[in-house]
């Protein structure tokens, strides 16, 4: 088989380190960069760490607003599409980089497969949440993680191309699980392992407006435990911009350090107390590795994890949030949620046979 992939931002690196090797084992992989993510930081330590073959293509895209990045992927990719003549296009998850492959696909008649297919936070408002339905509509092959995704492509008529396979993110966390506990990880931030709480926070909806990043610093200045933030580069600009960055980054009991690489940034969940994000792939791992996740959102796509006890939702409200955190235990009895660790080389298998079938 001959396959096209397309990442193009953090979480997108993650899921493609053990699919790219899984697709490999079976054909041809073109793989695609967008450039959505292009900050060092965030793109190049990825490929380097986790091993991910060079680009075949990198489109190049970098800053400007979702559509301009979308108009801009979508006319790089149909020239690829029409020189590699890939059989199907892979796309991973939520992003402008996932629905600009999703457009692409359709317009160009190539058959798509969605890596994450299925998920839901019931909140449209969400940039992802319409990047997803728009995609999986579009796929002719959905790959849910979680009998929960499978149910929410069936409430929207989606039956055909269904399987549930498991998480690609539980695929990377064995993976890596090794490499990543052989980091120092909390010492190494003057954080004492068990005793500090991890933050991520990145998405719009708390960052975009004065009054989200007003509520950011007042949820930061609240927390009951020592803090480490790993800051994502877009909050830091949105920080600056608002000429909020020395007030926040004083904060007493708050350690800002840019962001770390995957290795790092597991080896730190793994030794947090509990950590605070707004992040779909964060919230997730922390679940794989049974530490207690407060999310600062109104709504998750990842809902297992709040029904099973692993995950709290408080939006970004100081002082549910400070509760959440002197709260957070994981009931000794919460199942494991995301399959076997093997679902790459589902996927692979299932692509292959898709390709064949057409
Ligand atoms: N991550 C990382 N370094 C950090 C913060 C997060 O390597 O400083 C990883 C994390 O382990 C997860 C992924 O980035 O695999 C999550 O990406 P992000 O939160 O940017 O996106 P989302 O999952 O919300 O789409």
């Amino acid at each position: 088989m001959r396959v096209m992939s397309l990442v193009g931002n953090r979480p997108q690196f993650v899921k493609a380190a053990p699919l790219s090797r899984a697709l490999r084992s079976r054909g041809t992989e073109i793989l695609v960069h967008s450039g959505q993510h292009y900050d060092p930081d965030l793109a190049d330590l990825f490929f380097d760490e986790l091993a991910i073959p060079t680009p075949d293509h990198a489109l190049g895209i970098g800053q400007g607003s979702p559509l301009v990045q979308l108009a801009g992927m979508i006319t790089g990719l149909e020239a690829l599409i029409s020189t590699e003549r890939p059989e199907a296009l892979v796309v991973y998850g939520d992003t402008t980089t996932t629905l600009a492959g999703a457009l692409c696909a359709a317009k160009c008649n190539i058959p798509l497969a969605h890596v994450e297919a299925g998920l839901r936070s019931f909140d449209a408002t969400m940039p992802e949440e319409q990047n997803r339905i728009v995609t999986d509509h579009l796929s002719g092959l959905l790959l849910c993680p979680t009998p929960v995704a499978v149910e929410n492509l069936h409430h929207e008529a989606i039956t055909h191309g269904v399987h549930m396979v498991g998480d690609v993110m539980l695929d990377a966390a064995l993976m890596f699980a090794d490499a990543a506990a052989s980091r120092i990880g909390a010492t190494a931030f003057g954080m004492t392992p068990g005793e500090f709480i991890l933050i991520t926070v990145h998405r719009a909806a708390a960052t975009d407006t004065p009054e989200a990043l007003a509520a950011l610093i007042e949820m930061l200045r609240a927390l009951p435990f020592p803090a480490l933030f790993p800051v994502h580069p877009r909050t830091r600009a949105k920080l600056t911009d608002a000429g909020l960055w020395d007030e926040a980054s004083q904060i007493p009991g708050v350690t800002f350090i840019g962001p770390v690489g995957y290795l790092d940034f597991t080896r730190l969940l793994t030794q947090a107390r509990a950590v605070v994000t707004d992040s779909g792939g964060v919230q997730k791992e922390a679940c794989l590795h049974r530490i207690p996740c407060v999310t600062v959102r109104e709504t998750t796509e990842w809902t297992e994890t709040v029904t099973h006890g692993y995950n709290t939702l408080t939006g970004m409200h100081a002082g549910s949030v400070s509760a959440a955190v002197l709260d957070a235990t994981i009931p000794a009895d919460a199942p494991r949620l995301y399959g076997d660790g093997r679902a790459s080389e589902r996927i692979a298998a299932l692509i292959e046979e898709f390709v064949a079938s057409r």
